[in-house]
């Protein structure tokens, strides 16, 4: 079955009492039993079956297998948002006295999280160039939990050979983790690109109109370890469960993302190529344009769209902060994939905390401006861009 109808008709566990064709929210805290032993086969693990909703709702849970449907996993877990999901994984891989091989070239607070949090616990963040997989491979040693990497790296669009990093990740034992938030995983196979767990900010592409924060760590089934200690461990102690009514709005989102990304890709490409025409602009980076130094290897690995992230640079900061000034339709706002424009200059915002030399280590530059593009119509989008340049 197509990833598009998995994505509307993957079937409830059970059927519904009245029928409803959208599954509904359940917006409880606990679950009645008709015997103390059934209550007791389920919390000892031997039935899978809600009892509280910390741990499994029916909501979430049907968010979930649609994932697990449309990528192949063998398990879903759905968590309150992006950073949730990415930090119960590593937790559960990573323990004191190890270390994550990992790039520079990281979201924001991924990247805080694991050089300062990460660090207080006593797990090290070893940043490498994980395009480079002889330097990669140095910096793995015994105590070496994964490597962690965004398959395409906000606002750097870095991509890495997933392959290859998969290959030299198993030939240690240790999981290739991967973050797809950028590239929806309905336009590619992470499993067949090696990945063992990639974790998702479903806010993003999934939520589509920006309804609602969600995470996902989707399993293949390698390391099933992490897995159940996710399952058995994180939910319960941690606590970060999405909640049914971010379920269900993800879920829907999740029924159109086909046709969003499709328009916002074609949007990109449009907004991208015009860009790169533009006497005002330095750069641009789109994976899309076949300019890119990435482009092949990004088609190879994800397919012929690009998506939505567009970047581009003008001369300095004091530009960048007049185009954002003098837009009207595209909105002054962070967050992906929205149905609707968004503009902002990641190094005074999202990157702020960070002092201008570590910036400068993540290749995070003052003069880069970071499009999300929607979709509304592209020529609307085009001449909001172009007036707003004129008046730089
Ligand atoms: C937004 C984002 C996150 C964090 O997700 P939240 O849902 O905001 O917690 C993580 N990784 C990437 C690549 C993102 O763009």
């Amino acid at each position: 079955m197509d990833n598009k109808t998995k994505a509307i008709d993957t079937p409830f566990r059970h059927a519904d009492a009245y029928g409803s064709l959208s599954m509904p929210v359940y917006h409880t805290c606990a679950f009645e039993f008709d015997t103390a032993q059934q209550m007791s086969e389920v919390f000892s693990g031997r039935v899978l079956e809600p009892d509280y909703s910390r741990t499994m709702n029916p909501t979430v849970t049907y968010f979930e297998d649609k994932v697990t449907a449309i990528t192949g996993a063998q398990t879903t877990i759905a968590f309150n948002s992006g950073m949730a999901a990415i930090s119960n994984t590593l937790l559960a891989t990573a323990s004191s006295g190890q270390n994550i091989i990992t790039s520079r070239h990281l979201f924001g607070n991924t990247y805080a999280l694991l050089s300062k949090s990460f660090a207080r616990l006593g797990i090290e963040a070893r940043f490498v160039d994980l395009t480079d997989i002889e330097a990669t491979a140095k910096s793995i040693d015994d105590n070496t939990a994964c490597i962690y990497l965004e398959i395409v790296t906000n606002p750097q669009l870095e991509v890495a050979d997933l392959k290859a990093l998969s290959t030299l990740a198993h030939s240690h034992n240790i999981p290739l983790i991967a973050d797809s938030t950028i590239l929806p995983f309905t336009e590619f196979s992470g499993k067949a690109l090696g990945i063992d767990i990639e974790v998702v900010s479903s806010t993003k592409y999934l939520s589509g109109g920006a309804t609602s924060l969600g995470g996902l760590s989707i399993h293949y089934g390698s390391f099933p370890d992490i897995t159940k200690t996710m399952m058995t461990e994180m939910l319960f102690n941690f606590g970060a469960y999405m909640t049914p009514h971010a379920a269900y709005m993800q879920s829907i989102g999740l029924e159109t993302l086909h046709a969003r990304y499709k328009v916002q890709s074609s949007n990109a490409l449009t907004i991208a190529t015009s860009l790169a025409q533009n006497t005002h602009v330095l750069k641009v980076g789109y994976l899309g344009l076949s300019s890119n130094q990435y482009h092949t290897l990004a088609r190879e690995q994800f397919g012929p769209t690009a998506g939505a992230m567009v970047t581009f640079d003008l001369d300095s900061q004091e530009q960048c902060f007049r185009f954002i000034d003098n837009l009207r339709l595209i909105r002054r706002a962070t967050n992906l994939f929205d149905n609707r424009s968004l503009a902002i200059h990641p190094y005074s915002t999202i990157f702020v905390n960070f002092s201008p030399e570590e910036k400068a280590k993540m290749d995070v530059l003052p003069t880069t401006i970071r499009l999300s593009i929607g979709l509304e119509d592209p020529t609307d989008i085009l001449a909001d861009i172009e007036q707003a340049l004129e008046k730089i």
